[in-house]
């Protein structure tokens, strides 16, 4: 099969292969070693300066990540802005709402773009430990501009929490302006490797005032103990196997801005080759990502039409989320796919519609 849904991906052979190396125990030098590759790859990915970052890992999906972010990184007694404009906007609500952390959502329909300025005008209005927003928000394949919002976090003292679970890796992310305090993302989506690792970047002054409101997400304990060459439960070993081979060979490919041009020729690619189908995109391709883009369903094709005659043809798209789903399916362009994969896939949607 062909994955192109958003995560988990097509697995390259070296990735898949990594996870038949030797069964190996938590507590042995060797998943330390490999413990200490895969945070070091993380922290070094965007250039960071260990000195001042972190890379936290854990055991779960990305939510696992986020939930880590938000219910460690808001300290007790503090606020939270979210930025809400999809489903995973709507999931850091949940989240806050759960762990009883005050918050208050500013709401954009599911496929407008935050208004920044606006934020920032409640950002001066009234007091914020922290704010909460979706790099690339996956419902709609919109990029949210983090940059500005960023920098006001950072004017106001305010700790920006980014969810960046499909973009780490491919997208832009500026953590040179004091604004972000950490963002949160997974092993299999942009950096190709497979379910169950996740991770938080965390500036360290931020875990250093880390709380305690979670206990198996806890990310203080989980950032100690892997300092000290240890864990607190017993890790996803071969999703650890997997991401650090994914890692290496994400460094091999030249890294982030390598990826980000390789999924925009794909996107690219198959934005062009369902427009002469007259298949439209739901975004302009100037407010979505590289990762992935979302389609309007052609007139009297429903989705379960189109997944299922792609999918006789080992293509797995991806339906639209919540309202969205009578309208819209996604692509995306992760994972070991190519020019040759997107252009079978336009030929076969251009069959099926004939
Ligand atoms: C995929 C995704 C998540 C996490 O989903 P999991 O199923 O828990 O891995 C969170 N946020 C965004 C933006 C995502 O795309």
């Amino acid at each position: 099969m062909l994955l192109l849904n958003p995560g988990p991906v097509t697995l390259s052979e070296r990735v898949r292969q990594s996870l038949l190396q030797t069964d190996l125990c938590h507590r042995e030098p060797e998943f330390f070693d490999l413990q200490d590759e895969a945070r070091k790859r993380l922290v070094a990915a965007y250039e960071l300066d260990p000195a001042q970052w972190s890379a936290v890992l854990m055991t779960g999906s990305g939510t696992a990540a986020v939930e880590s972010m938000i219910a460690g990184l808001v300290p007790n007694g503090g606020r939270l802005l979210v930025v809400e404009n999809g489903v995973y906007g709507d999931r850091i609500a949940q989240i806050a709402k759960q762990y009883g952390i005050e918050h208050e959502v500013v709401k954009y329909e599911w496929m407008q773009a935050p208004d920044t300025d606006a934020i920032v005008a409640r950002l001066d209005a009234d007091t914020f430990t922290n704010v909460a927003i979706i790099h690339h928000e996956t419902t709609t394949g919109r990029l949210n501009d983090i940059a500005a919002l960023s920098r006001a976090c950072a004017s106001h003292g305010i700790g920006l929490l980014v969810d960046a679970v499909s973009s780490f890796g491919a997208e832009a992310i500026d953590f040179s302006d004091g604004g972000i305090a950490a963002v949160a993302a997974t092993a299999n989506k942009c950096l190709h490797g497979v379910p169950g690792a996740a991770f938080v970047i965390v500036r360290r002054d931020a875990l250093a005032k880390a709380t305690s409101r979670t206990y198996y997400l806890g990310i203080a304990r989980l950032a100690q103990l892997q300092d000290a060459r240890n864990t607190p439960f017993t890790p996803s070993v071969h999703a650890y196997y997997a991401l650090v081979e994914a890692l290496r060979e994400f460094e091999d490919e030249g890294g982030w801005h390598a990826r980000h041009r390789r999924y925009a020729d794909l996107a690219e690619q198959v934005r062009a080759g369902l427009a002469t189908l007259g298949i439209e995109s739901a975004l302009p391709p100037g407010e979505s990502s590289v990762v992935l883009r979302a389609y309007r369903l052609p007139a009297g094709v429903t989705y379960e039409i189109l997944h299922d005659a792609l999918k006789a043809k080992s293509f797995v798209i991806y339906a639209g989320q919540g309202g969205l789903s009578k309208e819209l399916f996604r692509i995306s362009t992760m994972g070991a796919v190519d020019k040759d994969v997107m252009n079978r896939l336009i030929t076969s949607v251009g069959e099926l519609l004939r």
